[in-house]
């Protein structure tokens, strides 16, 4: 394994940023890419090695595919369609180096365990409402697995609750009913090193979500509006909210270390809400890169306190397998 030296990455998501990452930390690139995606990463070529053409990502696990990334000394870097597109049972297969915690994708896989993790760390959460007539306050109403938002909706109380469950035709059992924190939305960018053994803020970033953030270009109050994430706006953080930002994040770190040994490794990010009094409320967290960070592709105002450098998330995490080959520590790294 300290043979690596190709970074390797699904053609999607925040592989642009990886990939470029990766090729200025010297390593050689492999985009596993869709066929009918490859107009998009043809043109960047001059940071993208080679491009191993797919039709379903799922096809990683087929042994030629493998074989030619032992060859070519490969690591595969998670990013948030990796689950989503090849599926755990899919994930579990491929015999190929995975940078980070195997188990934590697992983990993450499933909604409930999820939230127990937040509340475990001892992070402030939203209140979670099993049953409709536990609601005593606003709720937004969840799917498992929704994508971006997609489908949510919210209730001012258990009886409009009812109602707008019994409109749809969903099942209070199948979804996750959460308090409505009233605030601002905010998603930091952490990266914690095990090499360095340091957790470090690498960015923060607010998501654009439609219909939400579009309701006050229309004079009218509405009802009911959807949050479809379309796209992400940089954001940086009032500065006395740091210290709560570094205790969440150091929290998460500590939690992830009991609860899925060796804890997380590399790039994760808290998602939350900041209310008027300062206090921030996680509701939901991502334990890889998120597309946030792509934002930041030459660096954040964060990242440039720790690097004089240019240094993306994609970056760092080709800099992390950098150090763990120097220090002959890929076992920190690569984990499951
Ligand atoms: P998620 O898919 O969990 O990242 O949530 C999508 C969006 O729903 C967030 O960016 C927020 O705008 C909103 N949201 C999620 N959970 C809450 C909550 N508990 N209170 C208020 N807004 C929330």
């Amino acid at each position: 394994m300290s043979e690596i030296k190709t970074i390797a990455t699904l053609a999607s998501h925040s592989a642009l940023q990886i990939l470029k990452g990766a090729k200025e930390e010297g390593f050689e690139t492999i985009a596993i890419c869709l066929r009918r995606r490859l107009g998009v990463y043809e043109r960047f070529r001059h940071f993208i090695d080679r491009i191993i053409v797919v039709d379903d990502f799922k096809e990683i696990v087929n042994k030629d595919i493998q074989k030619e990334l032992f060859e070519m000394r490969a690591i595969l870097i998670p990013h948030g369609s990796f689950v989503e597109y090849l599926g755990i049972e899919n994930i579990e297969r491929i015999e190929v180096p995975i940078f980070g915690n195997k188990k934590l994708m697992i983990w993450e896989h499933d909604a409930w365990r999820k939230l127990e993790l937040l509340e475990k760390s001892g992070i402030r959460t939203p209140k979670l409402f099993r049953k409709i007539d536990e609601v005593d306050r606003p709720v937004i109403v969840k799917f498992h697995g929704a994508k971006g938002g997609r489908g949510y909706f919210v209730a001012r109380n258990s009886e409009e609750l009812r109602n707008k469950l019994a409109e749809k035709g969903l099942d209070a059992s199948q979804l996750i009913i959460q308090e409505y924190i009233f605030g601002t939305p905010m998603y930091f960018h952490y990266f914690y090193s095990p090499i360095l053994k340091r957790l470090e803020l690498l960015g923060a970033d607010i998501r654009y979500e439609s219909e939400v953030d579009g309701i006050k270009r229309y004079p009218y109050p509405v009802e009911d509006y959807t949050f479809t994430v379309v796209g992400n706006i940089p954001l940086v953080l009032r500065e006395s909210l740091l210290e709560q930002v570094f205790d969440y994040g150091e929290k998460f770190v500590v939690a992830t270390r009991n609860l899925i040994p060796p804890g997380v490794i590399g790039p994760f990010c808290l998602e939350a809400i900041c209310k008027s009094n300062l206090e921030i409320v996680v509701f939901e967290f991502s334990g890889r890169i998120v597309a946030g960070t792509n934002l930041y592709v030459r660096g954040s105002p964060y990242s440039w306190l720790y690097f004089n450098e240019p240094m993306s998330t994609g970056r760092r995490i080709a800099r992390e397998i950098k150090l763990a080959i120097e220090k002959n520590a890929l076992n920190k790294i690569i984990v499951g």
